[in-house]
């Protein structure tokens, strides 16, 4: 369908222990092939992040990744997770910023910049989430809320290492919803981050994901659009036959 690279990101949040994570990367392995120009992201758990790496060792189009990390490499800080720590695990990247970390446990637009700018020295690709509430939309406040969040990043991570981020684009209301952005939406906020990270100096073209409830129903309509690089999925993502099936659409 597309000749660009696409991400296909799996988001299993509080679901799949060790052994379900270990289990259902086999069943996902042995129904998948490696294609070319597409990467498949998986953010198990901290716990189930070795068994998943060590399972997908073999398959270099796999890239496992941590759904949250500390920007401190070690330190009095209970029942957080290191940087370092997940490197041991086997992770090539993490999920920063996530809406359920910004609004459940309350992570600032600093916090997300300091584990980016973090993330990036250890040499992991950061995953940053951004997006706006359904009260921010319906109030005209999308772009303000977008750039705000970008602001500290764009402060703390220099131009020239943007080249190695990946932003996901993902509306607040639209994430465990069942009520995606339509493709015109989604395309419209992927522009105005790109513009906004270019007017302050970034090169190139950043990938930028799109997530909130993308399903086999839904993603190729999506996909069709370019300023899309991929997805990032979260309920549509934790049965294997089902993501197997969703990732080969494409
Ligand atoms: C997510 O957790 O990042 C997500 C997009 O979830 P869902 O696909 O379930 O909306």
């Amino acid at each position: 369908m597309t000749t660009r690279p696409l991400i296909y990101a799996a988001n299993w949040k509080m679901n799949h222990g060790p052994e379900a994570a270990r289990e259902f990367i086999e069943r996902f392995i042995a129904l998948t092939a490696p294609a070319a120009g597409r990467s498949l992201w998986f953010f198990p758990p901290a716990v189930s992040l070795a068994p998943v790496s060590h399972a997908a060792r073999t398959r270099a189009d796999i890239l496992t990744g941590a759904q949250n990390v500390h920007w401190e490499p070690k330190g009095a800080y209970t029942g957080e997770v290191s940087i370092p720590m997940v490197q041991q695990a086997g992770a090539k990247t993490a999920l920063v910023g996530h809406s359920e970390r910004r609004h459940l446990f309350g992570e600032t637009d600093d916090q997300v910049a300091r584990k980016t700018a973090a993330l990036l020295k250890a040499g992991l690709v950061p995953l940053v989430c951004v997006g706006e509430t359904l009260a921010e939309r319906e109030g005209g406040r999308t772009e303000h809320v977008i750039v705000r969040q970008l602001e500290p990043l764009l402060d703390k991570v220099p131009a020239a290492e943007w080249a190695r981020l990946v932003i996901a684009y993902e509306p607040v209301w639209a994430i465990g919803t069942g009520r995606n952005a339509t493709p015109d939406d989604a395309a419209q906020v992927h522009e105005l981050i790109r513009f906004a990270v270019g007017r302050c100096g970034v090169p190139g073209r950043i990938p930028i994901l799109y997530g909130g409830s993308v399903n086999a129903g839904n993603v190729l309509g999506l996909l069709a659009r370019p300023e899309l690089d991929g997805v990032l999925v979260g309920g549509a993502s934790l049965d294997a036959d089902g993501w197997a099936e969703l990732v080969g659409l494409g």
